[in-house]
């Protein structure tokens, strides 16, 4: 089969079913944001890594060299979040083509150095290779969770309501900015949303500790293809409520004349780095004393429910399929 038919989880999905059984010490495999492994009965190994790629990830024609070491450490500390835990170290692998100055590989050093930093992960070692067309970097961040807050895709319960951090959209219009020509007098922020994304280990931290939540996910291929990974991970259906997507107002500046609704956009807008969670009604009760919730941080866009229901989204008094679309390297359907 075409890996384009096959898609970024296709190949996955083979990968996996090759492989033989694990040692006991694995609590978490294939399948999750991060892998996790039992060191001791204290605090458990969180495991992840993640690849940027010229050409697919980012064009050195408009992509500051900075912002591609930024996000080389950003997306895998992210996916340590989405598993409630914290991130402690860092490598990461870099191949460079003979065009590269010295100059880039500062910058490209410096924005590796101010993420960990950021998130204090010390970066402690890598390899480096010459690459003879596109440059190629990746990076495995470990990290730490403590069994009580290891959260999974897959613990969702029927009647838990679906929450997001944030709002989306702002990482697909900072991209649209950056990639075209049209800079605005209020583009600079959106685009360094775009080149710069926050994870969110503060606050997946504040929710596993403070709230108890059940399922959680990091929005990198966008939030209509995250709740589907929640949904079928857990073995649920839900319902989304369009309306109560938090769309970025970016989004209605550049796709108002679209005739599509523009919580369609922020539903397919990958790279924002945000969390999708489930959580109780009863745990949500304690989520809205929380100020991150008051400040309208974090939107309750939905609710869980059994399998046989599917996957509905409602708006508009329609109700229909939650679309899946998302990012897939090989379906190139984002
Ligand atoms: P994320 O978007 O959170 O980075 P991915 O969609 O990249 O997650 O990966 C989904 C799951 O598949 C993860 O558990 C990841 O470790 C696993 N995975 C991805 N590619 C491979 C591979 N080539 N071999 C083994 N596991 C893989
Ligand atoms: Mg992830």
């Amino acid at each position: 089969m075409a890996l384009s038919r096959l898609g970024e989880f296709g190949i996955i999905e083979r990968i996996k079913n090759v492989l033989g059984t694990q040692s006991s010490d694995v609590q978490i495999s294939i399948g999750d944001d991060a892998a996790v492994y039992k060191t001791n009965s204290r605090t458990w190994s969180v495991i992840t890594t993640d690849a940027l790629v010229e050409g697919v990830h980012f064009d050195l024609s408009y992509t500051p060299v900075y912002s591609v070491g930024w996000k080389l450490l950003a997306i895998n500390i992210s996916d340590i979040a989405a598993m409630g835990g914290i991130p402690r170290n860092a490598v990461i692998s870099l191949a460079v083509t003979d065009s590269w100055s010295e100059k880039k590989i500062d910058q490209l050093a410096r924005g590796i150095a101010d993420c960990c930093k950021r998130y204090s992960c010390d970066l402690i070692g890598g390899d480096t290779v010459r690459s003879v067309s596109k440059t190629f970097f990746s990076a495995t961040v470990t990290g730490e969770v403590e069994p009580e807050y290891c959260v999974q895709r897959s613990g969702a319960e029927t009647g838990d309501l679906i929450c997001v951090t944030g709002i989306l959209g702002r990482a697909k219009a900072g991209f649209h900015i950056l990639s075209s020509s049209q800079k605005k007098s209020w583009s600079e922020k959106t685009i360094n949303h775009f080149l710069y994304p926050e994870p969110r280990v503060k606050e997946a931290r504040m929710l596993v500790k403070e709230v108890g939540i059940n399922a959680m996910i990091d929005i990198s291929d966008g939030l209509a293809s995250e709740i589907h990974h929640i949904c079928s991970s857990s073995g649920k259906g839900c319902i989304i409520y369009g309306d109560k997507i938090p769309v970025a107002e970016e989004l209605e500046k550049l796709f108002y004349r679209k005739n599509k609704p523009l919580f369609y956009y922020a539903m397919q807008s990958g790279e924002e780095y945000e969390l999708l969670f489930t959580v109780s009604e009863y745990n949500l009760e304690k989520l809205k004393r929380k100020k991150i919730f008051q400040n309208e941080q974090i939107s309750v866009i939905g609710k869980i429910c059994d399998r046989d229901n599917g996957l509905q989204l409602i708006y508009d008094n329609k109700k229909i399929s939650l679309p899946a679309e998302g990012w897939d390297h090989f379906k190139k359907s984002g």
